[in-house]
């Protein structure tokens, strides 16, 4: 077995279950291990603490798979895995995050379940190691029929590997898939839509808007396949303006708006492709007001290193967001960033609201759904953030 040895002091985030190890804190490596084998991870005074898959070329030189077990098998991807479809044993099938990386002890996995078939991303070196374990033991699922691999994400070059997408398991699918959440259907496109095809994570945020916006106007920023433009429509929003700068992801929007019957020709609903941070701009120099405003931008800050410049962005958008609503109304916003933690993110927000004049409150934090869990000790982990304001009257 390769051993990888760390300097003294460096074995401290790992005593306390942090799973990434930095080329900076290692020592030694003895053996010569390749891309994503295990190596057993020492501290300097030989005691073991970690078996941990190797990635010569990330500055994450080796990410732990477990903190007592000394190898790893095919039976342990069928074993976590399996644990980790159990935790969801409550969630409906139809979307569902079977597996969250770190946080079910599967570091570079995530895998979303829609109905009978399995999209999963492998982006660290080790779950490329396992790539045939971790597509078996999802393919082994009751009900699962095909595992389809989205590795097409930025952070595998980081790792140096390739992109890979197609199908793992089974047979492609009759029909196209399709995911339903509160009642609302969604089509699910796993070869080009983003990440593994559908943002699950706001599931729980997309029901709370549709409870606050009766009689309202709402702008859905960065809106995707039109989650949260869908469910204000469906709460009876007076109007819903949605921004998106992708062209095929606001045809998806729209289909799916025509798919669950929400729009008719005398339409309240606007679709645009622009830039947001263009957009709110626009509509500031318009004078155009919003009662509800939802902030869904992707990651601005992949690592704390990036936070700086995330954090002037994130207080850009927001801070016209809030001169954008119409008195008592309420701004939704979040971060997915892994570089922003949730307290900097509301020094940020508490920034734009000062900046824009206006006396703020929150009404909530906002989280992720529950099949998205976080690992403690695991600050890095880029998981969903978020904060419903309301502004004075
Ligand atoms: N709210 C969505 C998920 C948003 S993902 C949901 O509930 O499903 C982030 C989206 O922002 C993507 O669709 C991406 O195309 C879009 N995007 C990224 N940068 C943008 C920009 N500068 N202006 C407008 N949209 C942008």
């Amino acid at each position: 077995m390769h051993k990888l040895i760390l300097k003294p002091g460096r074995e401290k985030s790992l005593k306390r279950r942090h799973p990434w190890i930095f080329s900076g804190g290692i020592a030694k490596v003895e053996g010569k291990p390749q891309l994503g084998d295990s190596v057993e991870v020492y501290s300097a005074d030989d005691a073991f603490l970690a078996v941990a898959a190797y990635s010569p070329e990330s500055q994450i030189r080796a990410r732990v798979w477990d903190w007592t077990m000394r190898s790893i098998d095919a039976g342990f991807f069928e074993q976590r895995i399996a644990h980790a479809a159990a935790a969801r044993n409550g969630f409906d099938v139809s979307g569902v995050r079977l597996v969250h990386g770190e946080s079910d002890g599967l570091p570079g996995v995530v895998a979303d379940r829609f109905g009978d078939t399995v999209v999963v991303q492998l982006l660290s070196a080790g779950a490329e190691r396992w790539r045939g374990a971790i597509a078996d033991a999802l393919a082994a699922l009751p009900g699962v029929q095909r595992v389809i691999e989205r590795s097409d994400a930025d952070v595998r070059q980081l790792e140096g590997l390739p992109p890979q997408s197609g199908l793992l398991r089974g047979s492609a699918a009759q029909g196209p898939l399709t995911v339903t959440e509160h009642g609302l259907q969604y089509g699910v496109d796993t070869e080009h839509g983003h990440k593994t095809g559908f943002y699950l994570d706001q599931r729980d945020n997309r029901l709370l808007l549709r409870g606050m916006v009766k009689d309202k106007i709402v702008l859905d920023c960065f809106c995707y396949a039109g989650g949260f433009a869908l469910n204000a429509l469906a709460g009876g929003a007076s109007a819903v303006t949605a921004i998106d700068s992708s062209g095929p992801a606001l045809a998806a929007a729209q289909a799916n708006a025509a798919r669950n019957k929400l729009v008719s020709d005398d339409s309240n609903m606007e679709w645009i492709e622009a830039d947001v941070f263009q957009s709110l701009r626009k509509f500031r120099d318009e004078g155009r007001k919003f009662d509800v405003i939802v902030l869904d931008p992707p990651k601005f800050a992949p690592t704390a290193a990036h936070a700086e410049k995330a954090a002037r962005a994130y207080k850009d958008i927001n801070l016209i967001g809030f001169k954008l609503l119409n008195p008592g109304g309420a701004l939704m916003t979040y971060s997915c960033s892994g570089g922003v933690s949730p307290d900097l993110f509301q020094k940020i927000i508490a920034g734009a609201a000062l900046d824009a004049g206006v006396d703020a409150r929150i009404e909530r934090w906002l989280h992720a759904a529950a099949d998205h869990p976080v690992a403690l000790n695991f600050p890095e982990g880029e998981y969903l953030k978020g904060l419903l304001l309301r502004v004075g009257v």
